[in-house]
Protein backbone atom coordinates (compact mmCIF):
# COMPACT_ATOMS: atom_id res chain seq x y z
CA UNK A 1 0.00 0.00 0.00
CA UNK A 2 1.89 3.20 -1.23
CA UNK A 3 0.70 6.28 0.67
CA UNK A 4 1.58 9.83 -1.09
CA UNK A 5 1.05 12.92 1.37
CA UNK A 6 0.93 15.40 -1.87
CA UNK A 7 -1.71 13.59 -3.36
CA UNK A 8 -3.75 14.62 -0.37
CA UNK A 9 -2.44 18.26 0.85
CA UNK A 10 -3.36 21.26 -1.78
CA UNK A 11 -0.89 21.60 -3.85
CA UNK A 12 -0.02 25.33 -2.63
CA UNK A 13 0.08 23.85 1.18
CA UNK A 14 2.30 21.22 -0.03
CA UNK A 15 4.83 23.65 -1.47
CA UNK A 16 4.32 26.25 0.80
CA UNK A 17 7.69 27.90 2.16
CA UNK A 18 7.45 28.75 5.82
CA UNK A 19 7.64 32.49 6.66
CA UNK A 20 11.64 33.67 7.40
CA UNK A 21 12.92 35.85 9.19
CA UNK A 22 16.42 37.05 10.95
CA UNK A 23 15.75 34.99 13.55
CA UNK A 24 15.80 31.74 11.99
CA UNK A 25 19.46 32.13 11.38
CA UNK A 26 20.96 34.58 14.12
CA UNK A 27 19.47 34.66 17.44
CA UNK A 28 22.09 36.23 19.53
CA UNK A 29 23.50 39.47 20.03
CA UNK A 30 21.63 42.85 19.37
CA UNK A 31 17.93 41.82 18.12
CA UNK A 32 17.35 44.91 15.73
CA UNK A 33 15.95 42.94 13.02
CA UNK A 34 11.71 42.69 13.67
CA UNK A 35 10.43 45.77 14.97
CA UNK A 36 10.39 44.80 18.41
CA UNK A 37 9.66 47.38 21.06
CA UNK A 38 13.65 47.25 22.80
CA UNK A 39 12.46 49.26 25.86
CA UNK A 40 10.48 45.84 27.02
CA UNK A 41 7.07 45.93 27.99
CA UNK A 42 5.20 48.25 29.53
CA UNK A 43 5.49 47.48 33.31
CA UNK A 44 2.52 44.84 34.13
CA UNK A 45 1.97 42.40 37.25
CA UNK A 46 0.21 39.55 36.22
CA UNK A 47 -2.20 38.76 38.69
CA UNK A 48 -3.85 35.19 39.75
CA UNK A 49 -5.95 33.63 37.29
CA UNK A 50 -8.48 30.83 36.86
CA UNK A 51 -6.64 29.08 34.49
CA UNK A 52 -9.01 25.63 34.87
CA UNK A 53 -12.01 28.22 33.63
CA UNK A 54 -12.03 29.35 29.81
CA UNK A 55 -11.16 32.48 29.09
CA UNK A 56 -14.18 34.95 27.91
CA UNK A 57 -15.07 34.11 24.48
CA UNK A 58 -15.42 38.14 23.97
CA UNK A 59 -13.26 40.09 25.55
CA UNK A 60 -15.39 43.14 26.22
CA UNK A 61 -13.30 44.50 28.82
CA UNK A 62 -10.34 44.76 26.64
CA UNK A 63 -12.56 45.66 24.03
CA UNK A 64 -14.22 48.50 25.45
CA UNK A 65 -11.13 49.98 26.48
CA UNK A 66 -9.37 49.99 23.56
CA UNK A 67 -12.15 51.43 21.43
CA UNK A 68 -12.72 54.28 24.00
CA UNK A 69 -8.84 55.21 23.91
CA UNK A 70 -9.43 55.09 19.81
CA UNK A 71 -11.96 57.51 20.16
CA UNK A 72 -10.06 60.27 22.48
CA UNK A 73 -7.78 59.90 20.27
CA UNK A 74 -9.38 60.82 16.87
CA UNK A 75 -11.21 64.16 17.33
CA UNK A 76 -12.83 64.55 13.97
CA UNK A 77 -16.29 65.82 14.16
CA UNK A 78 -19.25 63.63 12.84
CA UNK A 79 -17.92 60.78 13.22
CA UNK A 80 -19.82 57.71 15.49
CA UNK A 81 -18.04 56.50 17.97
CA UNK A 82 -16.17 53.00 18.08
CA UNK A 83 -18.20 50.30 20.93
CA UNK A 84 -16.75 47.05 21.20
CA UNK A 85 -19.26 45.74 18.60
CA UNK A 86 -16.38 47.10 15.94
CA UNK A 87 -13.48 45.00 17.61
CA UNK A 88 -12.34 41.57 16.49
CA UNK A 89 -9.42 39.85 18.23
CA UNK A 90 -6.83 37.82 16.68
CA UNK A 91 -3.49 36.06 17.76
CA UNK A 92 -1.92 39.03 16.62
CA UNK A 93 -3.30 40.50 13.90
CA UNK A 94 -1.50 37.81 11.81
CA UNK A 95 -4.64 35.38 12.54
CA UNK A 96 -6.33 38.51 11.67
CA UNK A 97 -5.06 39.09 8.35
CA UNK A 98 -6.04 35.34 7.99
CA UNK A 99 -9.38 36.00 9.04
CA UNK A 100 -9.68 38.27 6.72
CA UNK A 101 -8.64 36.42 3.26
CA UNK A 102 -10.56 33.30 4.41
CA UNK A 103 -13.74 35.28 5.44
CA UNK A 104 -14.14 37.04 1.62
CA UNK A 105 -12.15 35.15 -0.35
CA UNK A 106 -13.21 32.08 -2.03
CA UNK A 107 -10.31 29.82 -2.97
CA UNK A 108 -9.11 29.50 -6.37
CA UNK A 109 -11.56 32.19 -7.48
CA UNK A 110 -11.14 35.66 -5.35
CA UNK A 111 -7.94 37.45 -4.86
CA UNK A 112 -6.49 39.94 -3.30
CA UNK A 113 -4.55 43.11 -3.77
CA UNK A 114 -1.38 44.32 -2.45
CA UNK A 115 0.96 47.32 -2.80
CA UNK A 116 4.40 45.80 -2.82
CA UNK A 117 7.25 46.30 -1.08
CA UNK A 118 4.84 45.14 1.69
CA UNK A 119 4.47 42.53 4.64
CA UNK A 120 4.74 39.35 3.10
CA UNK A 121 2.06 37.83 5.32
CA UNK A 122 -0.36 39.15 3.31
CA UNK A 123 0.50 36.72 0.27
CA UNK A 124 1.50 33.90 2.68
CA UNK A 125 -2.06 34.00 4.09
CA UNK A 126 -3.45 33.88 0.39
CA UNK A 127 -0.92 31.22 -0.85
CA UNK A 128 -2.48 29.33 2.25
CA UNK A 129 -6.09 29.77 1.07
CA UNK A 130 -5.42 29.45 -2.31
CA UNK A 131 -6.31 33.03 -3.27
CA UNK A 132 -4.55 34.98 -5.68
CA UNK A 133 -2.39 37.62 -5.38
CA UNK A 134 -2.30 40.77 -7.46
CA UNK A 135 -0.11 43.84 -7.67
CA UNK A 136 -0.09 47.32 -7.93
CA UNK A 137 3.66 48.50 -6.62
CA UNK A 138 3.65 51.77 -4.58
CA UNK A 139 5.56 54.65 -6.03
CA UNK A 140 9.21 54.12 -5.88
CA UNK A 141 11.16 55.94 -8.58
CA UNK A 142 10.69 58.64 -5.88
CA UNK A 143 11.07 56.88 -2.48
CA UNK A 144 7.82 58.42 -2.09
CA UNK A 145 6.32 55.13 -1.10
CA UNK A 146 2.67 56.23 -1.86
CA UNK A 147 -0.23 54.80 -3.41
CA UNK A 148 -0.83 54.92 -7.28
CA UNK A 149 -4.06 55.89 -6.85
CA UNK A 150 -5.17 56.02 -10.21
CA UNK A 151 -3.69 52.32 -10.87
CA UNK A 152 -4.98 50.90 -7.78
CA UNK A 153 -8.39 52.36 -8.40
CA UNK A 154 -8.48 51.28 -12.33
CA UNK A 155 -6.66 47.73 -11.07
CA UNK A 156 -9.50 47.20 -8.44
CA UNK A 157 -12.67 48.08 -10.83
CA UNK A 158 -11.62 46.21 -13.73
CA UNK A 159 -10.90 43.34 -11.09
CA UNK A 160 -14.44 42.03 -9.78
CA UNK A 161 -12.47 39.23 -8.43
CA UNK A 162 -10.73 41.36 -6.04
CA UNK A 163 -12.31 41.48 -2.21
CA UNK A 164 -9.36 42.77 -0.27
CA UNK A 165 -7.02 45.65 -0.69
CA UNK A 166 -4.12 45.48 1.71
CA UNK A 167 -2.95 49.23 2.87
CA UNK A 168 0.69 49.27 5.34
CA UNK A 169 0.00 52.59 6.74
CA UNK A 170 2.91 52.80 8.12
CA UNK A 171 4.43 50.36 5.72
CA UNK A 172 6.87 47.76 6.37
CA UNK A 173 9.39 47.56 5.34
CA UNK A 174 8.51 51.48 3.90
CA UNK A 175 8.30 53.41 7.70
CA UNK A 176 6.00 55.87 5.56
CA UNK A 177 2.62 56.43 6.08
CA UNK A 178 -0.05 56.26 3.32
CA UNK A 179 -2.25 59.20 2.75
CA UNK A 180 -4.96 58.87 4.21
CA UNK A 181 -6.79 61.13 1.57
CA UNK A 182 -6.13 58.68 -1.10
CA UNK A 183 -7.35 56.25 1.09
CA UNK A 184 -10.50 57.84 1.60
CA UNK A 185 -10.53 58.29 -2.23
CA UNK A 186 -10.29 54.58 -2.70
CA UNK A 187 -13.20 54.16 -0.09
CA UNK A 188 -15.13 56.25 -1.44
CA UNK A 189 -14.80 55.07 -4.95
CA UNK A 190 -14.71 50.98 -4.60
CA UNK A 191 -17.57 49.17 -2.95
CA UNK A 192 -16.89 46.04 -4.80
CA UNK A 193 -14.59 44.96 -1.73
CA UNK A 194 -12.76 46.10 1.54
CA UNK A 195 -10.18 48.34 2.14
CA UNK A 196 -7.76 46.75 4.47
CA UNK A 197 -5.53 49.25 6.13
CA UNK A 198 -2.96 47.66 8.61
CA UNK A 199 -1.53 49.79 11.35
CA UNK A 200 1.09 47.61 13.15
CA UNK A 201 2.92 51.15 13.43
CA UNK A 202 0.57 53.66 13.66
CA UNK A 203 1.11 54.21 17.71
CA UNK A 204 4.76 55.51 16.66
CA UNK A 205 3.24 57.99 13.65
CA UNK A 206 0.31 58.97 16.63
CA UNK A 207 2.92 59.62 19.19
CA UNK A 208 3.72 63.08 17.63
CA UNK A 209 0.64 64.66 18.49
CA UNK A 210 -1.78 64.29 15.51
CA UNK A 211 -3.59 61.23 14.69
CA UNK A 212 -3.15 59.41 11.60
CA UNK A 213 -5.33 55.93 12.51
CA UNK A 214 -8.20 55.27 10.45
CA UNK A 215 -9.60 52.95 13.09
CA UNK A 216 -12.13 55.04 13.92
CA UNK A 217 -13.64 55.45 10.40
CA UNK A 218 -14.93 52.30 10.34
CA UNK A 219 -17.99 53.73 11.54
CA UNK A 220 -18.15 55.84 8.36
CA UNK A 221 -17.04 53.59 5.54
CA UNK A 222 -18.43 49.98 6.00
CA UNK A 223 -15.88 48.86 3.10
CA UNK A 224 -12.95 49.70 5.85
CA UNK A 225 -11.39 47.34 7.80
CA UNK A 226 -8.58 48.36 10.15
CA UNK A 227 -5.67 46.39 11.59
CA UNK A 228 -3.90 46.63 14.76
CA UNK A 229 -1.73 45.01 17.34
CA UNK A 230 -0.72 45.20 21.11
CA UNK A 231 3.21 43.77 19.59
CA UNK A 232 5.00 46.94 18.73
CA UNK A 233 3.91 50.15 20.80
CA UNK A 234 3.14 48.20 23.43
CA UNK A 235 6.12 45.71 23.57
CA UNK A 236 4.20 42.81 24.03
CA UNK A 237 4.75 40.83 20.99
CA UNK A 238 5.04 37.74 23.08
CA UNK A 239 1.46 37.82 24.29
CA UNK A 240 0.01 37.55 20.71
CA UNK A 241 -3.03 40.07 20.62
CA UNK A 242 -3.67 41.76 17.02
CA UNK A 243 -6.96 43.30 16.37
CA UNK A 244 -9.44 43.92 13.71
CA UNK A 245 -11.45 47.06 13.82
CA UNK A 246 -14.91 46.97 11.40
CA UNK A 247 -18.61 48.16 11.01
CA UNK A 248 -20.96 46.00 13.51
CA UNK A 249 -21.87 44.37 10.70
CA UNK A 250 -18.49 42.62 9.30
CA UNK A 251 -17.20 42.60 13.13
CA UNK A 252 -19.92 39.88 14.22
CA UNK A 253 -19.28 37.78 10.92
CA UNK A 254 -15.36 38.01 11.77
CA UNK A 255 -16.90 37.02 15.87
CA UNK A 256 -18.91 33.97 14.70
CA UNK A 257 -15.62 32.66 12.84
CA UNK A 258 -12.82 32.83 15.21
CA UNK A 259 -12.26 29.89 17.57
CA UNK A 260 -14.15 30.38 20.52
CA UNK A 261 -11.35 31.04 22.44
CA UNK A 262 -8.91 32.24 20.97
CA UNK A 263 -7.51 34.47 23.25
CA UNK A 264 -5.81 33.07 26.51
CA UNK A 265 -6.86 33.90 30.03
CA UNK A 266 -2.99 35.55 30.49
CA UNK A 267 -2.88 36.94 27.21
CA UNK A 268 -6.42 39.00 28.13
CA UNK A 269 -5.28 39.47 31.18
CA UNK A 270 -2.07 41.01 30.17
CA UNK A 271 -3.93 42.92 27.96
CA UNK A 272 -6.56 44.44 30.17
CA UNK A 273 -3.74 46.03 31.94
CA UNK A 274 -1.91 47.49 29.06
CA UNK A 275 -4.95 49.47 28.09
CA UNK A 276 -5.07 51.13 31.65
CA UNK A 277 -5.01 54.65 31.15
CA UNK A 278 -1.48 54.84 32.90
CA UNK A 279 -0.71 52.25 30.82
CA UNK A 280 -1.36 54.27 27.76
CA UNK A 281 0.07 57.00 28.62
CA UNK A 282 3.19 54.73 29.34
CA UNK A 283 3.04 53.70 25.73
CA UNK A 284 2.70 57.11 24.14
CA UNK A 285 5.97 58.50 25.80
CA UNK A 286 7.89 55.14 25.03
CA UNK A 287 7.15 55.93 21.32
CA UNK A 288 7.79 59.51 21.64
CA UNK A 289 11.51 57.89 23.01
CA UNK A 290 11.55 55.80 20.07
CA UNK A 291 10.86 58.47 17.98
CA UNK A 292 13.79 60.62 19.32
CA UNK A 293 16.13 57.38 19.03
CA UNK A 294 14.99 56.71 15.38
CA UNK A 295 16.38 60.34 14.52
CA UNK A 296 19.25 60.13 16.24
CA UNK A 297 20.21 56.67 14.98
CA UNK A 298 19.73 57.88 11.18
CA UNK A 299 21.62 61.14 11.30
CA UNK A 300 24.43 59.16 12.53
CA UNK A 301 24.08 56.52 9.82
CA UNK A 302 23.80 58.87 6.79
CA UNK A 303 26.19 60.75 8.25
CA UNK A 304 28.61 57.86 7.01
CA UNK A 305 30.00 57.18 3.40
CA UNK A 306 28.20 54.59 1.41
CA UNK A 307 24.89 55.47 3.05
CA UNK A 308 22.85 57.34 0.99
CA UNK A 309 21.57 60.66 2.76
CA UNK A 310 18.74 61.40 -0.37
CA UNK A 311 17.47 57.71 0.41
CA UNK A 312 15.57 56.47 3.64
CA UNK A 313 12.10 55.13 3.85
CA UNK A 314 9.59 57.10 6.04
CA UNK A 315 10.13 57.82 9.35
CA UNK A 316 6.86 56.67 10.84
CA UNK A 317 7.35 53.32 12.57
CA UNK A 318 9.81 52.09 14.96
CA UNK A 319 12.43 51.24 12.19
CA UNK A 320 14.34 52.92 9.16
CA UNK A 321 15.22 51.70 6.44
CA UNK A 322 18.87 52.90 5.05
CA UNK A 323 20.54 52.04 1.00
CA UNK A 324 24.08 51.20 1.08
CA UNK A 325 26.27 52.75 -1.71
CA UNK A 326 23.20 53.76 -4.27
CA UNK A 327 21.52 50.65 -4.42
CA UNK A 328 24.68 47.74 -3.98
CA UNK A 329 22.82 44.55 -3.20
CA UNK A 330 26.34 42.88 -2.81
CA UNK A 331 27.80 44.92 -0.08
CA UNK A 332 24.28 45.46 1.63
CA UNK A 333 23.60 41.56 2.28
CA UNK A 334 27.49 41.52 3.09
CA UNK A 335 27.39 43.95 5.64
CA UNK A 336 24.19 42.70 7.07
CA UNK A 337 26.20 38.92 7.09
CA UNK A 338 28.91 40.22 8.67
CA UNK A 339 27.21 42.31 11.31
CA UNK A 340 24.97 39.29 12.44
CA UNK A 341 27.67 36.57 12.49
CA UNK A 342 30.82 38.62 13.33
CA UNK A 343 29.26 41.55 15.86
CA UNK A 344 26.17 39.79 16.70
CA UNK A 345 23.91 42.54 15.66
CA UNK A 346 20.92 41.41 13.52
CA UNK A 347 19.49 43.51 11.47
CA UNK A 348 17.22 42.68 7.99
CA UNK A 349 18.11 42.70 4.89
CA UNK A 350 15.74 44.22 2.20
CA UNK A 351 17.18 44.20 -1.06
CA UNK A 352 14.90 41.85 -2.93
CA UNK A 353 12.57 43.83 -2.84
CA UNK A 354 10.51 46.13 -5.20
CA UNK A 355 12.43 49.85 -4.42
CA UNK A 356 14.54 48.47 -2.16
CA UNK A 357 17.36 47.86 -3.57
CA UNK A 358 20.35 47.92 -1.58
CA UNK A 359 18.01 48.70 1.59
CA UNK A 360 18.81 47.38 5.26
CA UNK A 361 16.08 47.93 7.69
CA UNK A 362 17.00 48.43 11.20
CA UNK A 363 14.83 48.39 13.96
CA UNK A 364 15.26 50.95 16.81
CA UNK A 365 16.75 49.64 19.98
CA UNK A 366 17.66 51.16 23.26
CA UNK A 367 20.16 54.00 23.31
CA UNK A 368 22.86 51.62 23.87
CA UNK A 369 21.95 48.85 21.69
CA UNK A 370 21.89 51.89 18.83
CA UNK A 371 25.19 53.03 19.98
CA UNK A 372 26.40 49.37 19.66
CA UNK A 373 25.01 49.44 16.13
CA UNK A 374 26.57 52.53 15.10
CA UNK A 375 29.87 51.40 16.21
CA UNK A 376 29.86 47.58 14.44
CA UNK A 377 27.80 49.34 11.27
CA UNK A 378 30.43 51.64 10.82
CA UNK A 379 33.31 49.32 11.57
CA UNK A 380 32.27 46.56 9.17
CA UNK A 381 31.36 48.78 6.60
CA UNK A 382 34.47 50.41 6.25
CA UNK A 383 36.16 47.28 6.37
CA UNK A 384 34.68 46.44 3.78
CA UNK A 385 35.15 49.47 1.38
N1 LIG B 1 1.44 43.84 10.13
C1 LIG B 1 2.65 44.34 9.92
C2 LIG B 1 2.81 45.44 8.94
C3 LIG B 1 3.77 43.83 10.62
O1 LIG B 1 4.99 44.34 10.38
C4 LIG B 1 3.57 42.78 11.55
C5 LIG B 1 4.70 42.17 12.35
N2 LIG B 1 5.92 42.17 11.82
C6 LIG B 1 2.28 42.29 11.71
C7 LIG B 1 1.23 42.84 11.01
C8 LIG B 1 1.97 41.13 12.62
O2 LIG B 1 2.05 41.47 13.93
P1 LIG B 1 1.48 40.54 15.08
O3 LIG B 1 1.03 39.24 14.48
O4 LIG B 1 2.60 40.38 16.04
O5 LIG B 1 0.33 41.30 15.66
Amino acid sequence: MSFNLQDIVRPKIYNLKPYRCARDDFTEGILLDANENASGPIPLSIRDTDLNRYPDPHQVEFKTLLAGFRNRLDKTPGIEPLTEDNLCLGVGSDECIDSLIRACCRPEVDKILTLPPTYSMYSVCANINDVEIVECPLITEDNSFQMNVPEVLSTLKNDPKIKLLFITSPGNPTGKLVNKKDIEFILENWTNGLVVVDEAYIDFADAEGTTYSMAKLVTKYPNLTVLQTLSKSFGLAGIRLGVTFASEEFSSVLNAMKAPYNISSLTSKYAIEAVQEENLNYMIENARNVNQEKHRLLNELISLDYVNRAYVGGLDANFIMVRINNGDNELAKKLYLQLATNSKVVIRFRGNELGCTGCLRITVGTKKENDALIKEFKAVLYSFV
